[in-house]
């Protein structure tokens, strides 16, 4: 009857890795993406020999061992380790916060030093029931990491005043007593060797992928084309906003060539003045130890979402949870699509995430087939 058996809307990492699984199953599929190249926001791009993340630093990092297996047989990945550093004022901070951090604030030098540091600066203002996200962070780490590393970058990320922001938005604040800048936890972590659009065309190897296809424009056609769709653009359009349109934070890159060998010295670099408007650059040579003669640097400038804009980060909070909640009723009707990704949950997945995610709906839709 139909000429595929799963269509899948967008070409991201969700919907790459299902087309992928239902292929080894014997499954024909189709893959769609509005935009004119695959990977969705992991997309890289050569640019002067450089992977430029295009869409903002994506670094791989995982407790998960078969995720990290899962990966890796799609490439090869670097040792990178991301340790990004902060300026505020000219002042350099190494980030997370740990004992380099701060040594460089308070001239401390062990872990008990630091920790009495931080217990006189919870003294001096002393909230037990914190109202807003600046009171929640003073409570958390005191007045001068807040200050200085927290306020201007959080403000500019979520264009709102500290004190005008919900206390829940810091749950806590990773505060390391050892001088070891690794950000992530996390037991595996890495670049993938060559990019990671590399990773997308080896995962959607012998699969038909149309671009610059959007769904909306045919929709009819495209419904008619397969079996069963999965579905990873916004569930509130699928549903033409019918309960009204669900909030997001956005994001604008503006990149740039440098004739210059080695710009910050570092792969990310956060700007948590108020005052700067982009709250990181990027130096994307750095990610996988590049020597090339030109650089390649992206300021990050958070941005208001509406309609139309790209839309990075969900909103969670309990108007938008709600609202999705009435789509995902509808949603979990449906007996020919299945949503899935950041857009089709509205979630913010990590990609470590993406992947758990997508290999739980490959073993309840594609597993349960096969018995
Ligand atoms: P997407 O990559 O967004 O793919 C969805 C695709 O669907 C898109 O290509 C879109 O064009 C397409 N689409 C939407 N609507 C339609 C339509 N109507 N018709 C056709 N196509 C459509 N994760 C990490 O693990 N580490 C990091 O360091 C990290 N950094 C990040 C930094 C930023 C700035 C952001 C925003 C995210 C970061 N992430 C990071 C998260 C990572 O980007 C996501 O986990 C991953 O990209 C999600 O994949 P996805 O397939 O769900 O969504």
């Amino acid at each position: 009857m139909y000429n595929y058996d799963y269509l899948i809307v967008g070409c991201g990492l969700y919907g790459s890795i299902f087309a992928y699984e239902a292929k080894k199953r014997g499954k024909k599929c189709l893959v769609i993406d509005k935009r004119n190249h695959i990977g969705g926001n992991i997309y890289t791009k050569e640019v002067e020999n450089i992977n430029v993340h295009e869409y903002g630093a994506h670094i791989f990092h995982t407790n998960n061992k078969e995720v990290w297996d899962y990966v890796n047989q799609f490439a090869e990945f670097n040792r990178y380790t991301n340790s990004p550093v902060a300026i505020y004022k000219d002042e350099i901070y190494n980030l997370p916060f740990n004992m380099n951090t701060f040594n460089k604030l308070w001239g401390v030098k062990t872990p008990k030093e630091a920790k009495r540091k931080i217990e006189e600066q919870l003294k001096e203002r002393k909230i037990d029931y914190p109202k807003n996200l600046e009171e929640q962070a003073i409570s958390l780490i005191g007045k001068d990491v807040y200050e200085k590393l927290v306020k201007g970058y959080t403000e500019k990320q979520w264009g709102t005043r500290a004190t005008e922001l919900p206390a829940f938005i810091i749950k806590r604040l990773p505060v390391r007593f050892t001088y070891d800048n690794n950000y992530f936890n996390d037991k595996y972590q890495g670049i993938p060797i060559g990019g990671y659009t590399k990773i997308i065309e080896k995962i959607l190897e012998g699969i038909e992928v149309r671009l610059n296809s959007d769904f909306f424009k045919n929709r009819v056609e495209f419904e008619n084309l397969a079996d069963k769709i999965v579905f990873t653009g916004m569930i509130d359009e699928f549903y033409d906003y019918k309960f009204g349109a669900l909030e997001y934070r956005s994001l604008s890159f503006e990149h740039e060539i440098l004739n210059e060998e080695n710009h910050q010295g570092n792969a990310v670099v956060n700007y948590t003045e108020y005052e700067v408007p982009y709250t990181r650059i990027i130096e994307h040579k750095h990610f996988e130890y590049g020597t090339q003669p030109k650089t390649v640097i992206t300021k990050e400038y958070p941005a208001k979402w509406h309609k139309g804009y790209e839309p990075y980060y969900p909103i969670n909070n309990e108007k938008n949870n709600l609202l999705y909640k009435k789509y995902k009723e509808l949603a979990d009707k449906e007996e020919k699509v299945i949503f899935g990704g950041r857009l089709g949950l509205y979630r913010y997945f990590d990609m470590h995430n993406v992947i758990e995610e997508v290999l739980k709906c490959v073993e309840k839709n594609l597993c349960t087939e096969e018995v």
